[in-house]
């Protein structure tokens, strides 16, 4: 064991003195400072080799880290244990860790240096100083814990590039200080003597070797720098790269899906109409159904768009749900959802229709149950259009188109209902477009536009006033009724034209009053959504007052609960201004829609109306013999006036009278008539 032992140590079993050594200090400071940049480097390349997920391009960048430490003479000295002792220390942070891999890396600088040193040929004895030898480890092993403690609080930081770059700098330069401190206390360990051949191991052939030393060094740096800088330019280029994955992905999302409910989008429903119109088996028909919930907007405006997203994603979470044989669920437009479905396909046309109709049903069904969206708890009608295709060579444009028109049909038939699609559809479209030319054209000429009046009595039956009531005479279907084409009016904008005209009809009726000295009659005035939204609605009704020199106080507007639906505060401020000039107010149509006591709190109406339907068929359902009465009631506490309108009968009087309902209005008294008709009768 003492002859191993002496082998190595400087045990004093040389009794001549050791070979004096110098130390040449600009290369040390040199050797310094490659280290470090080998160090730095290394680091950085790890951290890229790190941040890189696949395993290949990993691979790719431990290779080139060992290439900087194959070439680098200092770097070969530990380079190899950076990458395995960093891999732990980047995984996982605990003292343990750091402890363990600090000593390997110590450790290993060590070993590499002194058998660097073994590997040396040399014409003298090499031995140790077993203290600068210990020293030399302790050094290395303590200044590489360090080093890894130091490396280890990277993990802890997230995404501050500053703040893990000083870290990496910090940790570069203690693993220079391991290597250099570990290498210079080692040569003080290390002592020469000569053997008898001895006599190269001279300054002079130090100086010969020089050039190699230089040549290292500037290889090492150079080697270092383009490493480097490959690493960063790599990181640019794997950023960019995942910014465009990331953006195609979210443009791809956006243009085929909704980005509310995660649905197929229209284009996408198109696409795969017709690709499903390819597909078909031959025994089967293909369905779309197209979906509506009925006053969503109320739904929206009364409890905010949170709920409304909510029970868009809710009717999403049961479509997907539902029990049938349903291929495709999507969102088309912002208020529809469709649903593709097949059924058998038989020798009676009518058997696939009333298939369909029954899967309307259910899902019509699924879909009307109650939801609970946060504390409140919802229930929604739904309206459903559908087609059953037998065509092949639809185009999915048709398709949609088809599922729209029954849709459109179910909607104009109230809330809840479902219409299958058949062709007589597209002639009503073809109608449709007609009727508003007509319109236009009659809105243009001022021509076949009048407005009759209605007379509205108090509970002594004197006339009070009158509600104004348009009528066309169409050159070529006679009278169109206002329930057709008010609504065509609204939808194609042409009620902006015709609301002008109406209320210019008014002022003159009015004006005629006021020239009779019918100085207490007071006219209504019927006014639709898209006539109150204009902003100019007061100004222009104002001026029309005061071109015809007529009191506002003989003026009163009805508007329906569609026109609340609109931003409110804004509705408010428009209903005070027209107040403040002395037109009166009357809600119109209550019961039929939405009915929101919160629109009736918040609005400053004098009248509440009582809608036609109620009271006209008041005696044949106790439900609206009860709605009547509440109405009544309600409207009283309130602070409001009632109008029943829709009184056909005596017996409808009395009842309505001992409600304590303030006017009638009905045919029991009289049609809508012209008006000159209307003065005759009453004045
Ligand atoms: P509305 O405002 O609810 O008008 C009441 C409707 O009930 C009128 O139908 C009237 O003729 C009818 N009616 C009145 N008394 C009775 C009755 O005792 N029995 C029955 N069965 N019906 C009665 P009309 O004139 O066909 O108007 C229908 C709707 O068209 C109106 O409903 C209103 O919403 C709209 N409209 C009519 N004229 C105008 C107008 O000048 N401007 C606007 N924006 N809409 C109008
Ligand atoms: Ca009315
Ligand atoms: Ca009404």
């Amino acid at each position: 064991m003492n002859d191993v032992l002496m082998t190595f140590f400087d045990l004093g079993q040389y009794s001549q003195a050791p070979l004096p050594g110098n130390y040449n200090y600009w290369l040390v400071a040199l050797s310094y400072l490659v280290a470090f940049i080998a160090s730095f480097t290394a680091l950085k390349i790890f951290e890229r080799a790190h941040r890189h997920r696949s395993v290949s391009q990993q691979r790719t960048w431990t290779l080139i880290t060992a290439i900087v430490a194959g070439i680098g003479v200092w770097s070969m000295h530990f380079i190899g244990m950076i990458v395995a002792s960093f891999k732990r220390v980047r995984n996982q942070v605990s003292s343990k860790t750091n402890i363990l891999s600090g000593t390997i890396l110590g450790a290993g600088i060590g070993l590499m240096h002194y058998l660097g040193m073994e590997a040396m040929q040399l014409n003298a004895e090499l031995l140790y100083s077993p203290y600068w030898f210990a020293t030399s480890i302790v050094i290395a092993v303590a200044l590489g814990i360090l080093a890894m403690s130091t490396y280890s609080r990277s993990n802890t930081i997230r995404g501050a590039k500053s703040e893990l770059r000083k870290i990496q700098f910090v940790t570069a330069l203690i693993i220079a200080a391991a290597i250099s401190g570990m290498h210079y206390v080692a040569m003080l360990a290390a002592r020469f003597y000569a053997n008898e051949t001895t006599s190269s191991l001279t300054t002079g052939a130090q100086h010969q070797h020089l050039w190699l030393i230089y040549a290292i060094v500037i290889a090492v740096a150079l080697i270092a720098l383009i490493s480097w800088v490959s690493s960063v330019i790599d990181r640019r280029f794997q950023h960019n790269y995942q910014a465009i994955r990331q953006s195609d992905k979210r443009i791809r999302e956006l243009a085929f899906n909704d980005a509310l409910t995660g649905l197929p989008n229209r284009r996408s429903l198109l696409d795969y109409l017709s690709q499903q119109q390819q597909e078909i088996p031959e025994d089967e028909h293909l369905v779309l159904f197209l979906l509506d919930i009925d006053k969503f907007k109320v739904l929206n405006n009364t409890l905010g768009p949170t709920l409304g997203d909510l029970l868009l994603q809710s009717v999403t979470h049961r479509l997907e749900r539902v029990n049938l044989n349903v291929h495709m669920v999507a969102r088309p437009s912002s208020n529809e959802f469709a649903v593709v479905a097949r059924v058998r396909k038989s020798n009676n046309p009518v058997q696939a229709q009333s298939h369909a109709l029954s899967m309307a049903k259910t899902l019509q069904q699924e879909l009307q149950a109650p939801y609970s969206l946060k504390d409140y708890r919802h229930q929604c009608s739904m309206s459903l259009g559908a087609t059953v295709i037998s065509d092949l060579t639809k185009s999915s444009e048709d398709i949609l188109v088809q599922a729209a028109l029954a849709l459109a049909e179910a909607k104009r038939n109230g809330m809840g209902e479902i219409r299958l699609y058949h062709p007589e559809m597209a002639d009503a479209i073809e109608k449709r477009v007609k009727l508003e030319s007509d319109l236009r054209h009659a809105i243009e000429t001022r021509t076949g536009l009048e407005l009759y009046v209605q007379p509205q009595l108090n509970e002594n039956r004197t006339v009070i006033g009158a509600e104004a009531l348009i009528r066309w005479h169409h050159s070529e279907r006679g009278m169109v009724s206002p329930a057709e084409f008010i609504p065509l009016a609204e939808e194609t904008g042409l009620i902006i034209g015709l609301g002008d005209l109406i209320n210019e009809q008014a002022c003159q009726i009015i004006r005629q009053w006021q020239q009779l000295g019918l100085n207490d009659w007071v006219l209504s005035i019927n006014v639709s959504a898209p006539q109150f939204q204009q902003l100019d609605f007061v100004d222009k009704l104002n001026s029309l007052l005061k071109h015809y020199d007529v009191p506002a106080g003989q003026l009163k507007l009805e508007l329906t609960e569609s026109v609340l639906m609109q931003n409110l505060d804004e509705v408010i401020h428009k209903i005070n201004e027209l107040k403040q000039l002395g037109i009166q107010f009357a809600l119109d149509d209550f019961g039929t829609g939405y009915s929101s006591l919160s629109y009736l709190m918040k609005l400053p109406f004098d009248v509440l109306k009582i809608d036609v339907s109620f009271v006209r068929d008041m005696f044949q359902s106790k439900q609206k013999e009860a709605i009547v009465q509440t109405i009544v009631q309600l409207a009283h506490n309130l602070g409001l006036k009632v109008v029943a309108e829709g009184v056909e009968t005596e017996k409808h009087f009395d009842y309505l009278s001992s409600l304590g309902c303030d006017y009638f209005q009905g045919y029991l008294f009289s049609k809508p008539v012209a008006e000159p008709e209307f003065r005759q009768q009453n004045q």
